[in-house]
C-alpha cells in the first residue's frame, strides 16, 4: 500500500433517486479504492437530465453518503453548472470538424437495426432541431479493465457515430462525464459493470480532445432476487438511514472484502479505516450478484 497522492478517484450518481444498496456498492468501491492509495475521493451530481431527476435527491445522496461515513473532498461538483465547459468542448469539437448535426428520427433509427449509419456526415444541417454527434475518426474497440482485463466491445458500437448533445439540447451523458472527469483529474474510475458498455466511446472522446485517459474498474453489478439489475427504474429500496455498519458490512461482503472480528462495536469511522488497510481490489468478483442474502433490504425487489 504505497503512497500515491497523485490518485484521484469519484462517485457520480445522478440524481433520478436516493442511494440503494447497488449504489452504496459503487460509491463504498470507489472510495476504498482512493483511500487505500492515500487519493482524493470526489462526489459529481450528474443533474443533466432535468426530466428524470426527482426534486431533493441530490441533497438526499449527499446525507446518505455522510451517513455511511463516506467524506468527500473538495466541493461537490454539479453538472447543471458546468454548461458552459460542456459548450466550449462542443465548439471545439465543431471547429475541428469532429461532430455534425443530425435530425434523423428514432424511427429510421431503429430501422437500421439501432446501430446509427452515419446519414448526415456530410449534410452541414443547421443546428436547429438537431441531436450533435461525434464524427468517429479514432473509434476505440477496447480497453483494459484493471479487474477484467482487455474488454473488447461490439466494433459496431463501438464506431458509431453518437451523441454528444441531444435535440432537446440537453448533454449526452458521454460528453458530460469525459468532460468533468478530465476537469477534475481523475487518474482511475471506479464504478460497476453497467458501465462497461459507453467506455469505448468515453475513451474515443478524450482521444478526440487529447485529453488524459483514466483507468478503469467496473464493480460486480447487485442483482434483484429476479436476476436484475438494482435500480432506481425498477424502484431498489433506499438505504436504511439506521445503524450504518450492518449494510456496509454487507456491502464489503459482497465485494468479497474481510471484516474485522468484532465490527459490530466499532465506531464507523474505525470500521471504514479497517476496511481501508485491508483493501484488496484483487479479490472483488467479476459476476453479478443476487443481493438475496447479503442484504435483507432486496427482500421486497422483484
Ligand atoms: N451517473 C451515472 C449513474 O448514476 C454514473 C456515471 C459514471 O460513474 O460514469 O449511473
Ligand atoms: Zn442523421
Amino acid at each position: 500500500m504505497a503512497a500515491h497522492s497523485t490518485y484521484l478517484g469519484r462517485f457520480a450518481p445522478s440524481p433520478s433517486g436516493t442511494l440503494h444498496f447497488g449504489s452504496l456498492v459503487a460509491a463504498l468501491g470507489s472510495f476504498l479504492q482512493a483511500r487505500s492509495y492515500r487519493g482524493q475521493w470526489h462526489v459529481r451530481i450528474e443533474d443533466i437530465d432535468p426530466p428524470r431527476e426527482i426534486p431533493g435527491a441530490a441533497d438526499a445522496i449527499l446525507r446518505q453518503l455522510t451517513h455511511y461515513g463516506l467524506y468527500w473532498d473538495g466541493p461537490v461538483v454539479y453538472q447543471s453548472q458546468r454548461s458552459q465547459a460542456y459548450l466550449d468542448v462542443l465548439s471545439e469539437l465543431a471547429r475541428q470538424g469532429l461532430s455534425y448535426n443530425c435530425d434523423c428520427t428514432r424511427a429510421r433509427i431503429q430501422q437500421l437495426g439501432g446501430l446509427y449509419d452515419g446519414h448526415c456526415r456530410q449534410r452541414c444541417l443547421s443546428t436547429r432541431h438537431a441531436a450533435v454527434r461525434l464524427r468517429q475518426t479514432r473509434p476505440v474497440l477496447s480497453f483494459i479493465d484493471r479487474l477484467r482485463g482487455e474488454i473488447h466491445a461490439d466494433p459496431a458500437l463501438a464506431r458509431e457515430d453518437f451523441i454528444i448533445r441531444r435535440r432537446d439540447g440537453l448533454f449526452a451523458y458521454n460528453l458530460a462525464v469525459v468532460v468533468d472527469d478530465a476537469a477534475l483529474g481523475v487518474t482511475e474510475v471506479v464504478r460497476g459493470a453497467d458501465l462497461i458498455e459507453p467506455t469505448v466511446r468515453q475513451l474515443a472522446l478524450y482521444r478526440q480532445l487529447g485529453y488524459k485517459e483514466p483507468g478503469y474498474l467496473h464493480l460486480p453489478l447487485a442483482l434483484t432476487p429476479a436476476g436484475t439489475k438494482l435500480s432506481k427504474q425498477n424502484h431498489a429500496p433506499t438505504l436504511s438511514d439506521g445503524d450504518p455498519l450492518p449494510v456496509l458490512a454487507d456491502a464489503l461482503v459482497f465485494l468479497n472484502q474481510p471484516l474485522a472480528q468484532g465490527w459490530r462495536d466499532l465506531t464507523l469511522e474505525s470500521m471504514l479505516d479497517w476496511a481501508i488497510r485491508h483493501w484488496s481490489p484483487a479479490s472483488i468478483p467479476l459476476a453479478p450478484q443476487d443481493t438475496t442474502h447479503t442484504h435483507p433490504f432486496s427482500k421486497d425487489v422483484g
